[in-house]
């Protein structure tokens, strides 16, 4: 397989903040319909990885490809519109606007939130609506203020806007933070479904949240890659249990 084969390839990347390297020569391959998990101690750098690939936090040296193209130079609306999305960890949902209203804005046509309210509902919005309202499980809630819903209904709503751009590459920071064991089934539900047509990078730290989703594990630490591979091997990697799972 060439390196044009994957959805994403990170080649050397580097990045220092006053001398201190955050991330540090770090290789990484994504392949289509992949979902890859990254875990591994706080400070890592497994946040800054997902702030280089979406363009927050510009590299020192290296290149970050995305289905070929080099992203490294691109400002984070062009990363956006490549196809790449991105959810933070604390959820930026319009509260007191309608579910319906939030996935709405998000459709990738207005310039803003200003701009896109003014758009008519067309048929073909309203269809996409539906659609990722069921994906996250919200069809119910349509009409229900934002502000309203549970914290994790508040977690699925943010990465149905995300959907409705439909991103070929979507990345979650510890996206069940906070959740309740039911939220944290659904979630791994909602994930697996819309992993189908997408690939996709979750950071977690909930071990039996990432056996469920994972198709590969990369344990970051000190900006590197201290292990990769199925979620078996890397448990029981003395390297991996001396660094994180021993804690
Ligand atoms: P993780 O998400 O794995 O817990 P982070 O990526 O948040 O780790 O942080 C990695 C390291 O980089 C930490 O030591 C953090 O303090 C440092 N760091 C992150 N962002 C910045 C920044 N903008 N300026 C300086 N240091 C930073
Ligand atoms: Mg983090």
């Amino acid at each position: 397989m060439s390196n044009s084969d994957y959805v994403l390839a990170i080649e050397d990347l580097t990045v220092s903040f006053d001398g201190f390297k955050a991330i540090d020569t770090l290789n990484l391959y994504v392949d289509k319909g992949e979902l890859r998990v990254i875990i591994g101690p706080n400070g890592a750098g497994k946040t800054t990885l997902l702030d280089l690939i979406c363009g927050k936090t510009r590299a020192s040296a290296g290149s970050i490809k995305f289905k070929n193209a080099e992203m490294t130079k691109l400002a984070e609306h062009e990363i956006v519109r490549s196809g790449i999305g991105r959810k933070f960890q604390t959820p930026s949902i319009y509260e007191n606007l309608t579910v319906f209203k939030n996935l709405e804005v998000s459709f990738p046509r207005g310039r803003g939130v200003f701009g896109a309210l003014k758009f008519r509902c067309t048929d073909d919005v309203k269809e996409r609506i539906a659609e990722v309202a069921g994906e996250i499980g919200l069809e119910e809630q349509l009409s229900m203020e934002a502000g309203l819903l549970s914290h994790g209904q508040k977690q699925w709503l943010e990465i149905g806007m995300l959907l409705m751009q439909d991103p070929e590459l979507l990345m979650l920071d510890e996206p069940i933070a906070g959740m309740s064991v039911r939220e944290r089934e659904l979630t791994a539900e909602l994930l697996d479904r819309i992993c189908r047509n997408r690939s996709m990078i979750v950071i977690e730290h909930d071990m039996d949240f990432v056996k469920k989703i994972a198709h590969k594990v990369t344990v970051m630490h000190q900006g590197k890659i201290l292990a990769e591979g199925p979620m078996e091997r890397v448990q029981s990697d003395p390297k991996v249990i001396d660094v994180y799972l021993g804690h």
